[in-house]
C-alpha cells in the first residue's frame, strides 16, 4: 500500500501518512457525489449557503488543533494563527453574493414569451489544493463551489495531508451531507486517471506550473472545464512620488511573510533611481529584524520553508545569482538559524539583472531581487519580461498614473499602494503560465456553473 507522507520542516520527520486510496475505491467516493448531487442542488440556495457557513464556523471552532499543526506541517509560525482571517472572509463574501450571482438573467417575461439563462452547477467539481496556503486556497472554490449546487472532492497537497481531511470533518459535523464533500487521498497516477476517465464536470487545480501541466495533459480529449492557478513572480514598482516607508513595509512583508511562500508574493522590485538607495536601506534594516526559528514558538516571526527541496531551491538561485554578479545585503550572522536545509535566512539582492533564473523564474523563498529603474517604459518592459502574470504592485498617488501603466500590464491584478492580498470582490485570475480562469467574485461564480438556457414560447398564434 502506498502511503502518502508529510515530512515536517519543523524537524525533517514524518508528522503524518495516510495510505493512498485505490483507484476503484476512488471511483466509488466519485459515484457517490454524482448521486448525491441532485438532491444538493433541489435545496434552495440559502440552505446550502447556511450549511458552508456552518462548516466554516465549525472549522474555527477547531482553532487550537489548526494553528498548530498548521506549523508542523508547512512551517508557519504560530504566533500568526492560522488563515482564519482570509478563510472567513472569503467565504462570508462568496455567501453575500451567491444569490445575486447565480440568479437567473431575465431577457423577456411577457404574455408571449419567457426568455431567461440560469446558473446550473457543473455537477462533481474536483479540487486539487496545494500546501502553501493550504485551507485559503481550498475555500476559494470549495465554498462557492457548494453554494453552487455542486458536489465537491477535494485532493489536497501530501505536505498539508491533514488539511483536507479536517475541513470535510468540519462541514460534515457541521450538517453537510458525506457524499456532497469529500476527502480523498490520492497519488498522481490516480488522480490522472480518475480525470482521464471523466469523473468530474470541472477541476480546480491551484499549484505548480508544472502540476498544471500534468492536470492539462490527463483531462485532454475529456471537454472537462479546467481551472488553473499557477506560479508567479510578482513585481513591485516604486515611483518617485511613493510613500517611501509604506512601500518598503507592504513590499518586503509581500516578499517574506509565509517565508515567502505566496502565490502573489513580492518576488522583484522595481525602484525609481531618485528613491532606490533609500528603499534598498530601508528594505534591508526590514528583513533583518525577523526571526527565524522553530514556528511552534510564539516568538519565531520566520518559519522554516515548508520543505528542504524548496529551501534548496532558492539557495540555488540565490548562488547562481551571486555567482553572475549580484550582492547579497542580509548578513547571514544574523540568522545562525539558518542549517542549510529548510530554515532558510531571507536575502535582499542588488546588482541583479534578467539575465539571471532568479529575476525570471519563481522563487517561492524569503527572497527579493531590487533594480533600478529611470521611468515608466523602463518599469512596464522589465515587469512584462517573465512568462508569469498574477499580480503586480504599483506605488504611487496618482491613481491615473497605476490605471494606465496597468493598461500596458500582463498581469491578472493591478494593485496600486497595496500587495499581496486576496479581494474575494475581484476576480482571482492570472495570464500567461500563471494560468487560465478566475475565482472569487461573481465571475468565480460564473466558472463553477454552466448556462442554460430557456426559450419559453407561451403563445403558438
Ligand atoms: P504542486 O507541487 O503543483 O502541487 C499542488 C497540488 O497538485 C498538490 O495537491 C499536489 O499533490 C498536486 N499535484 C501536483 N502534481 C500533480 C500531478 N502530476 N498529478 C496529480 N496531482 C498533482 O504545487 P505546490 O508546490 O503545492 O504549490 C506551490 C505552487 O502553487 C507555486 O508555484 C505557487 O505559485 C502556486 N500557487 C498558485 C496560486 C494562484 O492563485 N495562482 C495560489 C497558491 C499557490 P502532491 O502534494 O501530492 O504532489
Amino acid at each position: 500500500m502506498t502511503m502518502i507522507k508529510c515530512i515536517s520542516p519543523v524537524n525533517g520527520e514524518v508528522y503524518a501518512e495516510r495510505p493512498a486510496m485505490p483507484l476503484e475505491l476512488a471511483k466509488q467516493a466519485v459515484a457517490h457525489a454524482r448521486l448525491a448531487q441532485k438532491n444538493w442542488a433541489r435545496r434552495p440556495i440559502e440552505e446550502r449557503v447556511k450549511l458552508v457557513l456552518a462548516g466554516v464556523a465549525r472549522l474555527n471552532e477547531m482553532v487550537d488543533e489548526v494553528v498548530p499543526e498548521l506549523a508542523w506541517q508547512m512551517g508557519r509560525p504560530v504566533r500568526y494563527g492560522g488563515e482564519f482571517k482570509g478563510f472567513n472572509e472569503r467565504s462570508n463574501y462568496v455567501a453575500s453574493i451567491a444569490a445575486d450571482a447565480l440568479k437567473p438573467i431575465i431577457v423577456e417575461e411577457s404574455d408571449r414569451f419567457e426568455r431567461r439563462i440560469e446558473r446550473e452547477p457543473h455537477g462533481v467539481v474536483f479540487v486539487i489544493a496545494p500546501w502553501n496556503y493550504p485551507y485559503m486556497t481550498a475555500i476559494n472554490t470549495v465554498a462557492p463551489a457548494l453554494m453552487a449546487g455542486n458536489t465537491v472532492i477535494i485532493k489536497h497537497a501530501s505536505q498539508t495531508i491533514l488539511v483536507g481531511e479536517r475541513m470535510v470533518r468540519a462541514f460534515i459535523e457541521a450538517g453537510v451531507p458525506a457524499d456532497v464533500f469529500q476527502n480523498l487521498f490520492l497519488d498522481h497516477d490516480t488522480t490522472a486517471a480518475l480525470i482521464a476517465a471523466k469523473s468530474f464536470d470541472f477541476i480546480n487545480f491551484t499549484g505548480s506550473v508544472e502540476g498544471g501541466r500534468s492536470i492539462e495533459r490527463a483531462a485532454a480529449g475529456t471537454f472537462t472545464g479546467l481551472g488553473l492557478e499557477l506560479g508567479g513572480k510578482d513585481p513591485g514598482y516604486v515611483m518617485e512620488d511613493a510613500d517611501l516607508d509604506a512601500a518598503v513595509d507592504t513590499l518586503m512583508d509581500g516578499a517574506t511573510y509565509n517565508s515567502g511562500q505566496c502565490c502573489c508574493g513580492i518576488e522583484r522590485i522595481y525602484v525609481h533611481e531618485s528613491l532606490y538607495d533609500a528603499f534598498v536601506e530601508k528594505s534591508v534594516a526590514w528583513v533583518s529584524n525577523y526571526k527565524l526559528g522553530n514556528p511552534l514558538d510564539p516568538e519565531t516571526t520566520l518559519g522554516p520553508m515548508a520543505n528542504k527541496r524548496f529551501a534548496a531551491t532558492v539557495r540555488q538561485q540565490v548562488a547562481d545569482a551571486v555567482s553572475k554578479g549580484a550582492k547579497a545585503l542580509i548578513d547571514p550572522k544574523l540568522f545562525p538559524q539558518d542549517d542549510g536545509g529548510a530554515y532558510l535566512a531571507p536575502q535582499v539582492l542588488v546588482d541583479v539583472d534578467h539575465s539571471m533564473e532568479f529575476m525570471r523564474e519563481e522563487t517561492f523563498g524569503p527572497a527579493v531581487g531590487i533594480m533600478k529603474v529611470k521611468n515608466d517604459a523602463e518599469a512596464i518592459e522589465l515587469m512584462n519580461d517573465c512568462q508569469y502574470g498574477l499580480t503586480v504592485s504599483l506605488w504611487t498617488n496618482d491613481a491615473d498614473r497605476a490605471s494606465r501603466i496597468g493598461r500596458d500590464l500582463e498581469t491578472g491584478t493591478v494593485f496600486m499602494n497595496r500587495a499581496d492580498y486576496l479581494d474575494p470582490a475581484l476576480c482571482w485570475t492570472g495570464v500567461k503560465e500563471t494560468g487560465r480562469g478566475g475565482s472569487l467574485s461573481i465571475l468565480g461564480f460564473h466558472n463553477l456553473t454552466r448556462p442554460k438556457s430557456y426559450h419559453l414560447k407561451k403563445v403558438t398564434a
